[in-house]
Protein backbone atom coordinates (compact mmCIF):
# COMPACT_ATOMS: atom_id res chain seq x y z
CA UNK A 1 0.00 0.00 0.00
CA UNK A 2 1.18 3.61 -0.52
CA UNK A 3 1.34 5.96 2.44
CA UNK A 4 -0.95 8.75 0.24
CA UNK A 5 -0.74 11.24 2.77
CA UNK A 6 2.67 11.82 1.82
CA UNK A 7 1.59 13.88 -1.52
CA UNK A 8 4.68 16.23 -1.84
CA UNK A 9 3.01 19.78 -2.62
CA UNK A 10 4.57 22.74 -4.99
CA UNK A 11 2.77 25.20 -5.28
CA UNK A 12 2.81 27.86 -8.56
CA UNK A 13 4.20 31.45 -8.27
CA UNK A 14 2.61 32.01 -11.19
CA UNK A 15 -1.23 31.46 -10.82
CA UNK A 16 -2.96 32.03 -14.99
CA UNK A 17 -6.34 32.18 -13.05
CA UNK A 18 -6.83 35.84 -13.12
CA UNK A 19 -5.90 35.99 -16.97
CA UNK A 20 -8.43 32.88 -17.68
CA UNK A 21 -11.91 34.41 -18.95
CA UNK A 22 -14.83 31.83 -17.74
CA UNK A 23 -17.29 33.24 -19.64
CA UNK A 24 -15.39 32.09 -22.73
CA UNK A 25 -14.07 28.47 -22.31
CA UNK A 26 -13.58 26.12 -24.99
CA UNK A 27 -13.30 22.35 -24.28
CA UNK A 28 -9.79 21.59 -23.41
CA UNK A 29 -7.98 24.78 -24.18
CA UNK A 30 -7.29 25.99 -21.33
CA UNK A 31 -5.36 24.29 -17.88
CA UNK A 32 -5.25 24.67 -14.17
CA UNK A 33 -2.65 25.49 -12.72
CA UNK A 34 -1.32 22.33 -11.08
CA UNK A 35 -1.04 18.47 -11.60
CA UNK A 36 -0.86 15.56 -9.79
CA UNK A 37 2.12 13.32 -11.08
CA UNK A 38 3.35 9.81 -9.71
CA UNK A 39 6.16 7.16 -10.68
CA UNK A 40 6.39 3.40 -11.24
CA UNK A 41 9.27 1.86 -11.10
CA UNK A 42 11.02 -1.31 -9.54
CA UNK A 43 7.91 -2.83 -9.88
CA UNK A 44 5.73 -0.17 -7.63
CA UNK A 45 4.01 3.63 -7.82
CA UNK A 46 5.50 6.05 -6.16
CA UNK A 47 7.12 9.73 -5.98
CA UNK A 48 3.54 11.39 -5.29
CA UNK A 49 3.82 14.95 -5.83
CA UNK A 50 1.47 17.62 -7.12
CA UNK A 51 3.37 20.39 -9.24
CA UNK A 52 2.68 23.53 -11.36
CA UNK A 53 1.11 22.40 -14.32
CA UNK A 54 3.91 22.55 -16.64
CA UNK A 55 5.58 20.87 -19.98
CA UNK A 56 7.64 17.02 -19.66
CA UNK A 57 10.96 15.95 -20.98
CA UNK A 58 11.84 13.03 -22.30
CA UNK A 59 13.81 10.86 -24.34
CA UNK A 60 13.76 10.57 -28.41
CA UNK A 61 13.54 7.01 -27.30
CA UNK A 62 10.96 6.90 -25.00
CA UNK A 63 8.77 3.57 -25.43
CA UNK A 64 5.40 5.09 -25.28
CA UNK A 65 6.09 8.02 -28.65
CA UNK A 66 7.15 4.70 -30.50
CA UNK A 67 4.61 2.24 -29.57
CA UNK A 68 1.89 3.76 -27.98
CA UNK A 69 1.45 2.02 -24.44
CA UNK A 70 -0.42 4.94 -23.47
CA UNK A 71 -4.15 5.02 -21.43
CA UNK A 72 -6.41 7.73 -20.18
CA UNK A 73 -9.27 8.50 -18.54
CA UNK A 74 -12.02 11.37 -18.31
CA UNK A 75 -14.53 12.78 -15.88
CA UNK A 76 -15.87 16.00 -14.56
CA UNK A 77 -16.15 17.95 -11.24
CA UNK A 78 -18.37 19.94 -10.68
CA UNK A 79 -19.52 23.11 -8.27
CA UNK A 80 -22.65 22.47 -5.57
CA UNK A 81 -24.72 25.20 -4.73
CA UNK A 82 -23.63 24.83 -1.39
CA UNK A 83 -19.32 24.92 -2.80
CA UNK A 84 -18.88 21.14 -1.90
CA UNK A 85 -16.98 19.94 -5.25
CA UNK A 86 -18.57 16.85 -6.64
CA UNK A 87 -17.31 14.04 -8.53
CA UNK A 88 -19.08 11.73 -10.80
CA UNK A 89 -18.34 7.98 -10.45
CA UNK A 90 -14.43 8.70 -10.09
CA UNK A 91 -14.06 5.56 -8.66
CA UNK A 92 -16.04 3.55 -11.84
CA UNK A 93 -13.48 6.01 -13.91
CA UNK A 94 -10.23 4.59 -11.76
CA UNK A 95 -11.65 0.71 -12.63
CA UNK A 96 -11.65 0.88 -16.18
CA UNK A 97 -8.61 2.76 -16.20
CA UNK A 98 -7.55 -0.23 -14.42
CA UNK A 99 -8.84 -2.37 -17.24
CA UNK A 100 -7.46 -0.64 -19.72
CA UNK A 101 -3.95 -0.48 -18.43
CA UNK A 102 -4.47 -4.42 -17.93
CA UNK A 103 -4.52 -5.01 -22.10
CA UNK A 104 -2.02 -2.59 -22.60
CA UNK A 105 0.42 -4.47 -20.23
CA UNK A 106 0.60 -1.37 -17.82
CA UNK A 107 0.62 -1.43 -14.19
CA UNK A 108 -2.71 -0.87 -12.44
CA UNK A 109 -3.57 2.11 -10.22
CA UNK A 110 -4.29 1.84 -6.59
CA UNK A 111 -7.38 3.38 -5.61
CA UNK A 112 -6.87 5.35 -3.17
CA UNK A 113 -3.58 6.52 -4.35
CA UNK A 114 -5.60 7.61 -7.61
CA UNK A 115 -8.08 8.81 -5.59
CA UNK A 116 -6.30 11.17 -2.97
CA UNK A 117 -4.10 12.28 -5.97
CA UNK A 118 -7.15 13.71 -7.62
CA UNK A 119 -8.43 15.02 -4.15
CA UNK A 120 -5.77 17.21 -3.12
CA UNK A 121 -5.36 18.41 -6.92
CA UNK A 122 -8.56 19.40 -7.09
CA UNK A 123 -8.69 20.94 -3.35
CA UNK A 124 -5.99 23.29 -4.41
CA UNK A 125 -7.23 24.29 -7.85
CA UNK A 126 -10.78 24.42 -6.77
CA UNK A 127 -11.14 28.10 -7.70
CA UNK A 128 -10.37 26.84 -11.32
CA UNK A 129 -13.80 24.96 -11.66
CA UNK A 130 -16.88 27.41 -13.03
CA UNK A 131 -19.70 27.79 -11.76
CA UNK A 132 -21.37 28.88 -14.93
CA UNK A 133 -24.17 26.47 -16.35
CA UNK A 134 -23.13 23.65 -18.23
CA UNK A 135 -19.45 24.19 -17.17
CA UNK A 136 -17.46 21.92 -15.06
CA UNK A 137 -13.89 21.02 -14.47
CA UNK A 138 -12.73 18.35 -16.81
CA UNK A 139 -9.89 16.13 -15.23
CA UNK A 140 -7.61 14.00 -17.75
CA UNK A 141 -6.17 11.16 -15.76
CA UNK A 142 -3.38 9.52 -17.94
CA UNK A 143 -0.53 6.72 -17.79
CA UNK A 144 2.39 6.41 -20.64
CA UNK A 145 5.21 3.92 -20.93
CA UNK A 146 7.89 6.03 -19.57
CA UNK A 147 11.21 3.72 -20.63
CA UNK A 148 13.97 4.95 -22.50
CA UNK A 149 14.05 1.61 -24.68
CA UNK A 150 12.70 1.29 -28.38
CA UNK A 151 12.38 -2.34 -28.44
CA UNK A 152 8.89 -3.74 -28.70
CA UNK A 153 7.79 -4.80 -25.22
CA UNK A 154 6.30 -3.47 -22.56
CA UNK A 155 8.39 -0.50 -20.33
CA UNK A 156 9.31 -1.09 -17.30
CA UNK A 157 8.51 2.56 -16.17
CA UNK A 158 5.56 4.94 -16.47
CA UNK A 159 4.06 8.09 -15.80
CA UNK A 160 0.85 8.96 -14.06
CA UNK A 161 -0.38 11.99 -14.31
CA UNK A 162 -3.76 14.31 -14.06
CA UNK A 163 -4.25 17.73 -15.12
CA UNK A 164 -7.96 19.37 -15.24
CA UNK A 165 -9.35 22.20 -17.67
CA UNK A 166 -12.34 24.27 -16.93
CA UNK A 167 -14.56 23.46 -20.09
CA UNK A 168 -18.25 25.15 -21.26
CA UNK A 169 -20.59 22.05 -22.67
CA UNK A 170 -18.90 19.76 -24.78
CA UNK A 171 -21.58 20.67 -27.61
CA UNK A 172 -24.58 22.68 -28.00
CA UNK A 173 -26.91 21.19 -30.45
CA UNK A 174 -27.88 18.06 -32.52
CA UNK A 175 -24.96 16.04 -34.72
CA UNK A 176 -25.11 14.61 -38.23
CA UNK A 177 -23.61 11.00 -38.66
CA UNK A 178 -22.70 8.87 -41.37
CA UNK A 179 -22.78 5.49 -41.20
CA UNK A 180 -19.46 4.05 -41.30
CA UNK A 181 -19.09 0.52 -43.92
CA UNK A 182 -15.25 0.56 -44.99
CA UNK A 183 -13.10 1.63 -42.25
CA UNK A 184 -13.41 0.15 -38.27
CA UNK A 185 -13.09 1.89 -35.12
CA UNK A 186 -11.81 -1.89 -33.25
CA UNK A 187 -12.38 -5.32 -34.16
CA UNK A 188 -13.37 -7.75 -31.24
CA UNK A 189 -10.00 -9.06 -29.61
CA UNK A 190 -8.61 -5.76 -30.02
CA UNK A 191 -8.48 -2.72 -27.61
CA UNK A 192 -11.90 -0.92 -28.19
CA UNK A 193 -12.80 -1.61 -24.95
CA UNK A 194 -10.06 0.78 -23.48
CA UNK A 195 -9.21 4.40 -23.89
CA UNK A 196 -5.89 3.75 -24.92
CA UNK A 197 -4.33 6.22 -27.18
CA UNK A 198 -4.30 4.50 -30.67
CA UNK A 199 -7.47 3.81 -31.08
CA UNK A 200 -7.91 8.02 -31.48
CA UNK A 201 -5.67 8.05 -34.12
CA UNK A 202 -7.10 5.16 -35.97
CA UNK A 203 -9.99 7.24 -35.95
CA UNK A 204 -9.00 10.60 -37.50
CA UNK A 205 -8.93 9.73 -40.99
CA UNK A 206 -12.55 8.50 -41.18
CA UNK A 207 -13.87 11.20 -38.91
CA UNK A 208 -11.90 13.54 -41.21
CA UNK A 209 -13.26 12.12 -45.05
CA UNK A 210 -17.02 12.04 -43.14
CA UNK A 211 -16.37 15.76 -42.30
CA UNK A 212 -15.42 16.64 -45.53
CA UNK A 213 -19.00 14.98 -46.78
CA UNK A 214 -20.36 17.11 -44.35
CA UNK A 215 -20.82 14.80 -40.76
CA UNK A 216 -19.55 15.52 -37.42
CA UNK A 217 -19.32 12.36 -36.53
CA UNK A 218 -19.09 8.87 -37.52
CA UNK A 219 -21.73 5.78 -36.71
CA UNK A 220 -18.91 2.62 -36.26
CA UNK A 221 -20.09 -0.40 -37.24
CA UNK A 222 -18.79 -3.95 -36.40
CA UNK A 223 -15.21 -5.34 -38.30
CA UNK A 224 -16.64 -8.32 -39.62
CA UNK A 225 -19.91 -7.27 -41.86
CA UNK A 226 -20.47 -3.43 -41.35
CA UNK A 227 -23.88 -4.97 -40.72
CA UNK A 228 -24.30 -3.96 -36.68
CA UNK A 229 -24.07 -0.22 -35.16
CA UNK A 230 -21.22 -0.32 -32.03
CA UNK A 231 -20.11 3.10 -31.13
CA UNK A 232 -20.90 6.90 -32.62
CA UNK A 233 -17.75 9.17 -32.80
CA UNK A 234 -16.61 9.11 -29.12
CA UNK A 235 -19.63 8.33 -27.63
CA UNK A 236 -21.77 5.00 -26.90
CA UNK A 237 -25.10 5.01 -29.15
CA UNK A 238 -28.50 4.49 -28.59
CA UNK A 239 -31.73 4.40 -30.39
CA UNK A 240 -35.18 4.29 -29.47
CA UNK A 241 -37.10 2.31 -31.41
CA UNK A 242 -41.09 2.46 -30.60
CA UNK A 243 -41.45 2.76 -26.77
CA UNK A 244 -38.08 0.61 -26.48
CA UNK A 245 -34.51 2.45 -25.80
CA UNK A 246 -32.43 0.14 -27.58
CA UNK A 247 -28.21 0.02 -27.34
CA UNK A 248 -25.78 -2.19 -28.47
CA UNK A 249 -24.04 -4.75 -25.48
CA UNK A 250 -20.76 -4.32 -24.46
CA UNK A 251 -18.12 -6.19 -26.22
CA UNK A 252 -14.24 -6.25 -26.45
CA UNK A 253 -14.68 -3.80 -29.55
CA UNK A 254 -17.22 -1.28 -27.65
CA UNK A 255 -15.98 1.33 -24.80
CA UNK A 256 -18.06 0.78 -21.23
CA UNK A 257 -19.11 4.54 -21.12
CA UNK A 258 -20.47 5.60 -17.52
CA UNK A 259 -22.38 7.84 -19.08
CA UNK A 260 -23.86 4.41 -20.88
CA UNK A 261 -24.75 2.67 -17.92
CA UNK A 262 -25.91 6.14 -15.98
CA UNK A 263 -28.68 6.18 -18.54
CA UNK A 264 -29.60 2.22 -18.95
CA UNK A 265 -29.93 2.53 -14.93
CA UNK A 266 -32.38 5.64 -14.70
CA UNK A 267 -34.37 4.32 -17.80
CA UNK A 268 -34.70 1.15 -15.71
CA UNK A 269 -35.33 3.05 -13.02
CA UNK A 270 -38.28 4.77 -14.72
CA UNK A 271 -39.69 1.72 -16.17
CA UNK A 272 -38.47 1.93 -19.78
CA UNK A 273 -37.99 -0.74 -21.80
CA UNK A 274 -34.29 -1.42 -22.04
CA UNK A 275 -32.91 -3.87 -24.57
CA UNK A 276 -28.96 -4.61 -24.60
CA UNK A 277 -29.00 -5.82 -27.73
CA UNK A 278 -27.23 -6.19 -31.41
CA UNK A 279 -28.75 -3.11 -33.81
CA UNK A 280 -28.83 -4.10 -37.06
CA UNK A 281 -28.69 -0.83 -39.78
CA UNK A 282 -31.11 -2.85 -41.81
CA UNK A 283 -33.24 -2.38 -38.41
CA UNK A 284 -32.90 0.99 -37.59
CA UNK A 285 -33.69 2.17 -41.86
CA UNK A 286 -36.64 -0.28 -41.03
CA UNK A 287 -38.23 1.86 -38.61
CA UNK A 288 -37.23 4.92 -39.99
CA UNK A 289 -39.17 4.33 -42.75
CA UNK A 290 -41.88 2.66 -40.50
CA UNK A 291 -42.15 5.69 -38.70
CA UNK A 292 -40.97 4.23 -34.96
CA UNK A 293 -37.41 5.10 -34.89
CA UNK A 294 -38.14 8.27 -32.63
CA UNK A 295 -34.25 8.95 -31.84
CA UNK A 296 -30.61 8.64 -31.80
CA UNK A 297 -28.40 9.84 -29.79
CA UNK A 298 -24.99 9.27 -28.61
CA UNK A 299 -23.94 9.29 -24.65
CA UNK A 300 -20.58 10.48 -23.23
CA UNK A 301 -19.02 12.28 -20.48
CA UNK A 302 -18.38 15.57 -22.43
CA UNK A 303 -21.48 16.21 -23.56
CA UNK A 304 -23.93 13.76 -21.45
CA UNK A 305 -26.33 13.18 -24.71
CA UNK A 306 -25.69 14.87 -28.21
CA UNK A 307 -29.16 13.97 -30.20
CA UNK A 308 -28.45 12.81 -33.64
CA UNK A 309 -30.56 15.33 -36.19
CA UNK A 310 -29.35 13.48 -39.92
CA UNK A 311 -28.17 9.64 -39.85
CA UNK A 312 -26.07 9.16 -43.51
CA UNK A 313 -26.37 5.53 -44.99
CA UNK A 314 -24.62 5.29 -48.29
CA UNK A 315 -26.00 8.20 -49.61
CA UNK A 316 -29.22 9.03 -48.11
CA UNK A 317 -30.10 10.87 -45.23
CA UNK A 318 -32.47 9.97 -42.76
CA UNK A 319 -33.43 12.93 -41.16
CA UNK A 320 -34.85 12.21 -37.19
CA UNK A 321 -37.72 14.11 -35.67
CA UNK A 322 -37.07 17.27 -34.06
CA UNK A 323 -35.15 17.86 -30.75
CA UNK A 324 -38.02 19.33 -28.79
CA UNK A 325 -40.05 16.17 -29.36
CA UNK A 326 -37.55 13.64 -28.17
CA UNK A 327 -39.26 13.81 -24.58
CA UNK A 328 -37.04 11.24 -23.15
CA UNK A 329 -33.29 11.71 -23.94
CA UNK A 330 -34.57 15.73 -23.30
CA UNK A 331 -35.64 13.85 -19.49
CA UNK A 332 -32.65 11.81 -19.35
CA UNK A 333 -30.32 14.31 -20.07
CA UNK A 334 -31.56 16.80 -17.42
CA UNK A 335 -32.05 14.34 -14.80
CA UNK A 336 -28.09 12.81 -14.76
CA UNK A 337 -26.99 16.61 -15.55
CA UNK A 338 -29.31 17.45 -12.16
CA UNK A 339 -27.83 14.49 -10.28
CA UNK A 340 -23.90 15.56 -11.34
CA UNK A 341 -24.72 19.15 -9.97
CA UNK A 342 -25.88 18.11 -6.58
CA UNK A 343 -29.54 19.36 -7.48
CA UNK A 344 -31.11 15.79 -7.35
CA UNK A 345 -31.46 13.02 -4.74
CA UNK A 346 -28.47 10.95 -5.55
CA UNK A 347 -30.20 7.38 -5.67
CA UNK A 348 -27.29 5.62 -6.93
CA UNK A 349 -24.74 6.66 -4.96
CA UNK A 350 -22.49 8.40 -7.79
CA UNK A 351 -21.29 11.40 -6.24
CA UNK A 352 -17.96 11.36 -4.66
CA UNK A 353 -18.04 14.59 -2.43
CA UNK A 354 -15.27 17.15 -1.33
CA UNK A 355 -16.05 19.21 1.26
C1 LIG B 1 -14.88 7.79 -23.32
C2 LIG B 1 -15.63 7.11 -24.39
C3 LIG B 1 -17.01 6.89 -24.31
C4 LIG B 1 -17.88 7.47 -23.23
O1 LIG B 1 -17.54 7.04 -21.95
P1 LIG B 1 -18.05 7.86 -20.69
O2 LIG B 1 -17.54 7.07 -19.54
O3 LIG B 1 -19.51 7.89 -20.75
O4 LIG B 1 -17.43 9.21 -20.79
C5 LIG B 1 -17.62 6.15 -25.32
N1 LIG B 1 -16.91 5.66 -26.36
C6 LIG B 1 -15.57 5.87 -26.47
C7 LIG B 1 -14.86 5.30 -27.64
C8 LIG B 1 -14.90 6.61 -25.50
O5 LIG B 1 -13.60 6.84 -25.64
Amino acid sequence: MINTQNIEIEKTKHSKLSQTDFTNLEFGAVYSDHMFVMDYKDKQWGGLRIVPFQNISMSPATSVLHYGQTIFEGLKAYRADNGDILLFRPLDHHKRLNKSAKRLCMPELDESAYLEGITELIKLDRAWIPNQPGCSLYLRPFMYASDEFIGVKPSSTYKFIVFTSPVAGYYKGTVKVIIETEYVRAAEGGTGFTKSGGNYAASLLPAKLAAEKGYQQIMWTDSKEHKYFEESGTMNLMFIIGDTLVTPPLSTSILAGITRDSILTLAKDWGVKVEERRVSVDEVVKAYENGTLKDAFGTGTAATITQISTINYKGTDLVLPGEETRELSNKLNKALNDIKLGKAEDKFGWIYRIK
